[in-house]
């Protein structure tokens, strides 16, 4: 069996009336959510919360009704690892963002340059997901 990792994180918006996205700079050069990895006895939405506010200070409240998984493969230290990553949806209550060391920066984006700041389109999936279910919910 190879090496398999887990991660939790969000689309975390501030809302407006175009919803504004907030990607992170990773070390690696891809921009990304916030997310990291769960920890034994925590539940996804509980490593979620706690990643992001290690990684950007902010308080989110989760919405409740959505949730994505993607997988990769990457490798680390010559070993192939296999990782699922879930994202939920979560609401800023600021654009303050106090950005930890484990990112080189962060953008708050709207809908279509967020799509084009992503690096992967596992995760701009994601988005184009959480953007639909955020603009039904708005609209209902
Ligand atoms: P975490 O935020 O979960 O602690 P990390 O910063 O250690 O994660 P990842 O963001 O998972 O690591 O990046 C690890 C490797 O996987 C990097 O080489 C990155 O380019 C690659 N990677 C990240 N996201 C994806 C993706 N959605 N699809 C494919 N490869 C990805």
């Amino acid at each position: 069996m190879g090496l398999e990792e887990r991660s939790a994180g969000a689309v975390v918006y501030y809302p407006e009336r175009e919803p504004l996205y907030l990607l992170l700079h990773y070390p690696g050069g891809h921009w990304d959510f916030p997310k990291g990895n769960i920890e034994a006895g925590e539940t996804e939405e509980q490593a979620a919360l706690r990643e992001i506010k290690e990684e950007t200070g902010l308080e989110v409240r989760l919405v409740p009704g959505f949730r994505e998984v993607i997988t990769y493969f990457y490798v680390r230290g010559g070993k192939r690892v296999r990782k699922s990553v879930t994202y939920f949806l979560a609401e800023a209550p600021s654009v303050e963002v106090s950005l930890s060391w484990e990112h080189r920066g962060y953008k708050w984006l709207r809908y279509p340059d967020a799509l084009l700041r992503l690096t992967f389109d596992s995760t701009r999936r994601v988005l184009a997901k959480a953007h639909r279910y955020l603009t039904s919910l708005l609209r209902a």
